[in-house]
């Protein structure tokens, strides 16, 4: 996996966050990661929860399953403080 690119972005059109598996509808501040995979170019949306979440307990290891994020221990309190989902 190649890192290519890391950008705020205000989403237009609805986007599934790639840690919780959430959908997210069109207007939502997200970041998008950016990266090559198998010679094709992959857009990761992350919503400000996740985001959190990674930064805290992942320290750049981005190993995990669609949605596994939305389990994490200690989520409920980064969700609370960002008010997202
Ligand atoms: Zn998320």
């Amino acid at each position: 996996m190649r890192h290519i690119d890391n950008k705020k972005v205000k989403t237009k059109k609805e986007h599934k966050c790639v840690g919780c598996n959430h959908k997210f509808p069109l207007g939502t501040e997200m970041e998008v990661n950016k990266y090559v995979m198998d010679d094709e170019i992959k857009n990761d949306y992350w919503c400000k929860t996740c985001q959190k979440y990674a930064d805290k307990y992942m320290r750049g290891e981005f190993e995990f399953l669609p949605g596994e994020l939305k389990e994490g221990e200690g989520r409920e309190e980064i969700r609370k403080e960002t008010k997202g989902e």
